[in-house]
């Protein structure tokens, strides 16, 4: 697959645009006509700069209201023609792009406006260039890639082509048999082909493209079925990524750029599992990686700050089953859970203690193969991590993940699986508290800040077997942050990201303070809340208090048996309720800066309780804001117990 990103996509000026799209390994480049304008070198120039990055020119783009111009201002059309033609042979490409008229003043009719490609063919044809025509969803008289092909058809140029956008043809959603028939258009008349995915909004079309626009793959467009049917022409030309959305114009050059190479990298494996043998695009690699569970999730933390942290996980329940062999690592446990907290001086989970102070930086998924798992994760371009073992330990396999953090990738069937036997000896925890009958993780919520989520929701689904719900707005009282469920069918990989934008939410707060984004909480599945809760009261853990406004509003909303209602107040328990079943929260206070511990009870709920969240907020921000007033870590400490 060639790939090729426009320009706008973007931020920054022309020459940082041009570097971070060669980082992140694109073969070509758009050039959009108001970066080239407002940058002072020459066209020339440009031209060389892309070159000198290994960059091909794929199009020039965009050339406006062509086809269909009475005159007088149809002979002025063709001498603006002709200065574009100028540039492009200055900045060494051979197309351009002509979208579809939009002026008032345009006259319609397919022959009309095929004559004045087939004329526009002449011209370009005496300097060696292509046209390629759009429609833009919005043309005046052509809005659809079927119309704009027909004008091609009869225009009979062999300098003039079709651009196929699949934001223009798949906004108007047209049906999946329509997108079928791209496949009968001959390959050599697709002149390039432009990609976008957007999130289904009801708005204006304009509108809605010229800001929404996102990667393929991050959007709900079928996006992959309309790459697929231009494969089956045999099309081996650019697929060029053309994106209009303002958090990508505000946002870091290079990581956008590295998310349209990751975005197609994943369409070529999309339309190779759908096409087999049929289609030359797409890398082999492994498919996706089936989630069987969280591993473990490894906090860092110091021999000073740890014993806070263990004094929490034994309130919960947690006892010490084993220390690493090499380094400073314990292991706790209780049912299938299993966290690590690692003090080691050396190393990089110091190094993010010295970042974040004690965090939960690293997790391991359980996958189905480990191996294939990191293949397919460097092939979409995962950076892997590598640090040194002991002789005889383990070399578990990782990528970096959000805020720089791990992300190991261990299974059943390879030695992985039992890392906790190999590396680790075990020892008898003389004061562990009883256990709280907690059985496994439910969920893992990260904190990213706003513009990062998309990128880590196209990094999970398009490495594992996950996909995602629509996001919801969490209201906090500083602020709204949204939330956004990764998860596959079986329930054994829940991940939420919440994406904070401002430091006021209390997801904001957590990422100024820790110095990014990270795990935010961790969330344990018991199968009876109440008799959790009871055990957690047995061992001193102390809940976070929930106002007793809520039940009131509880009983009343749900029409609870106010029993239930009074436990659910005595033990600080919220309540959820969907078209499938119910839902149990408790939270712990939170630890440090805003870092804590969910336990849930899920009877048949898909859901994650967002309709509480904005109670457990303002109780967690309560909790913060007395803590700032106490100050110093003995108080805190005693706030926690
Ligand atoms: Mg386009
Ligand atoms: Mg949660």
């Amino acid at each position: 697959m060639k790939t090729s990103i426009a320009t706008v996509t973007i931020s920054g000026e022309l020459p940082e645009k041009l570097e971070a799209i060669a980082a992140a390994g694109f073969d070509g480049v758009e050039i959009f006509e108001n970066d080239f304008l407002a940058f002072d070198g020459s066209p020339a120039d440009v031209g060389r700069m892309a070159r000198d990055l290994g960059l091909t020119i794929t199009l020039f783009q965009p050339f406006r209201d062509f086809e269909g111009m009475p005159e007088p201002h149809r002979s002025r059309t063709f001498d603006r023609a002709e200065r574009k033609f100028d540039v492009m042979q200055q900045l060494g490409t051979d197309l351009v792009l002509v979208c579809s008229n939009v002026s008032p003043i345009s006259l319609g009719g397919i022959d009309r406006a095929a004559a004045d490609f087939h004329e526009l063919g002449e011209r370009a044809a005496k300097r060696g260039l292509r046209v390629g025509y759009e429609a833009l969803a919005w043309g005046r008289h052509i809005n659809d890639h079927r119309d704009a092909w027909e004008i091609v058809r009869r225009a009979d140029h062999a300098n003039i082509g079709l651009v196929l956008d699949s934001f223009h043809t798949l906004s108007r959603k047209i049906d999946i048999n329509s997108i079928r028939s791209i496949r009968s258009i001959p390959k050599d008349k697709i002149f390039i082909v432009q990609l976008a995915d957007a999130p289904l909004i009801d708005m204006d079309l304009l509108y809605w493209s010229r800001h929404f626009r996102n990667m393929p793959g991050e959007g709900d467009l079928p996006v992959a079925a309309f790459t697929s049917a231009i494969a089956e022409t045999g099309y081996d030309g650019y697929y060029s990524l053309e994106i209009f959305n303002d958090q990508f114009r505000g946002g870091s050059s290079r990581a956008i750029a590295a998310d349209g190479h990751r975005s197609l990298i994943y369409l070529g494996d999309q339309v190779r599992r759908t096409l087999g043998g049929r289609t030359a695009i797409g890398k082999d690699m492994p498919p996706r990686a089936e989630v069987k569970g969280v591993g473990f999730v490894e906090f860092t933390s110091s021999e000073e700050d740890a014993p806070e942290l263990v004094g929490i996980l034994r309130a919960l329940g947690f006892r010490q089953t084993a220390r690493h062999r090499s380094k400073k690592v314990a292991l706790f446990e209780q049912g299938d859970i299993r966290l690590l907290i690692n003090t080691d001086e050396a190393g990089f989970a110091n190094a993010a203690y010295a970042v974040h102070g004690t965090a939960a930086y690293a997790m391991a998924l359980n996958v189905e193969d480990a191996a294939d798992a990191y293949q397919r994760a460097l092939a979409l371009d995962a950076e892997p991590f590598h640090q040194s073992v002991g002789a005889g330990e383990l070399d578990i396999p990782a990528i970096r993940s959000i805020g720089g953090g791990l992300l190991y990738l261990i299974d059943d069937k390879s030695p992985l699986g039992h890392f906790a036997e190999v590396d680790f000896e075990t020892v008898q925890d003389e004061t562990a508290l009883a256990p709280a009958g907690l059985l496994n993780f439910d969920h893992v919520a990260q904190t990213v800040s706003y513009d990062e989520m998309l990128t880590w929701l196209l990094f999970y689904t398009s490495i594992f077997a996950a996909g995602k719900s629509p996001m919801v707005d969490i209201i906090d009282p500083g602020g709204v942050v949204r939330s956004q469920v990764i998860e596959n069918d079986s329930g054994t990989l829940r991940l939420t990201l919440n994406g904070a934008e401002n430091r006021r939410t209390l997801a904001g707060h957590f990422i100024a303070e820790k110095f990014g984004s990270g795990i935010q909480h961790l969330a344990f599945r018991t199968d009876d809340i109440f008799a959790t809760a009871a055990a957690l009261r047995e061992n001193g853990f102390t809940t976070l208090p929930i106002s007793p406004n809520y039940y009131d509003d509880l009983e009343a909303r749900f029409g609870l048996d106010p029993d239930l209602a009074e436990c659910l107040k005595a033990g600080n328990i919220l309540y959820d309720r969907d078209e499938q079943g119910e839902y149990f929260q408790l939270y712990s206070r939170t630890y440090g800066e805003g870092f804590f511990f969910e336990i849930v009870e899920r009877r048949e709920y898909r859901g994650y309780g967002a309709a509480n969240a904005i109670f457990r907020i303002a109780a967690l921000k309560k909790q913060i804001s007395r803590m700032a007033y106490l100050g110093s870590k003995a108080d805190r400490a005693s706030i926690l117990r």
